[in-house]
């Protein structure tokens, strides 16, 4: 089985070796093609206005100077010489919950891969604090990861579909099990700006994600992770709101 590991925090992230880590559980043909730099953030966006450089570290391990859906790009055309079998994102520092997923360069890579038709499943490690920053622990998704992987490889993902993965932030002996769960919605209060004045007294602002309200509705991934579980959801590329369907045709 061939395997890419791509994630959003850059080929350097610790979470990355995680991924790899997790990949090679299943396969030694593992392939790494990743972004050069952090791109949190990204979403499902790519480079069209730049060249994009490709660097090999090493026969199997390349960085894209792009965004991870550039990354998954250059890994399908230009890196594999065939489709792999599987691509794996992440592990993500940090959630990718609930609407965090239409941000997230670590699904989004996800998506590009479901998009080409290869079994695709992004993964997360939960944060235990907030500005935890680099120090955040990998050991629950290093535990759990094989286990919430491996069911899903002989699975049969229908066209346009992803799993997407998150491992709760807690010690692997304390985590309660792996769940499947929908995508939930935080109900507030997800973003603020903090505005400080550079030295030649210009304003600037930095993007703030404190102050997030939830209240864990059942059966989504915001309440399973935050009740102990590992969240497992299966995400589709088809976004349409079906239950509008109807009642936004009469309008019209
Ligand atoms: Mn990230």
């Amino acid at each position: 089985m061939r395997i890419l590991v791509t994630n959003d925090d850059g080929i350097h992230a610790p979470g990355l070796a995680v991924a790899e880590a997790i990949a090679r559980r299943f396969s030694d043909d593992v392939w790494v093609v990743a972004p050069a730099d952090e791109q949190s953030g990204a979403g499902h966006s790519l480079t069209l206005t730049r060249p994009l450089r490709l660097r090999r570290h090493d026969d199997r391990r390349f960085s894209v100077s792009g965004t991870p859906t550039d990354s998954v790009m250059m890994g399908l055309l230009e890196v594999l010489g065939s489709p792999p079998d599987l691509i794996l994102s992440g592990v993500n520092r940090g959630a990718n919950l609930g609407e965090d997923v239409t941000y997230s360069g670590t699904v989004s890579a996800a998506m590009e891969g479901a998009l080409a038709g290869v079994r695709s499943i992004a993964m997360s490690q939960v944060y235990a604090r907030e500005g935890e920053g680099d120090a955040v622990r990998f050991t629950c998704a290093e535990a759990w990861g094989e286990r919430a992987i491996r069911p899903l490889l002989d699975m049969p993902f229908a066209p346009g579909m992803l799993v997407n993965v998150n491992f709760p932030a807690l010690p692997a002996d304390r985590v309660k099990g792996i769940r499947v769960v929908g995508q939930g919605m935080r109900d507030y209060g997800r973003a603020s700006l903090v505005k400080h004045k550079d030295p030649r007294g210009f304003p600037y602002y930095w993007l703030s994600f404190h102050g997030v309200v939830e209240t864990g509705g059942h059966d989504t991934d915001l309440e399973a992770v935050a009740d102990g579980y590992v969240a497992v959801t299966p995400l589709h590329l088809d976004l349409t709101y079906r239950d509008a369907l109807t009642s936004l045709a009469a309008r019209y």
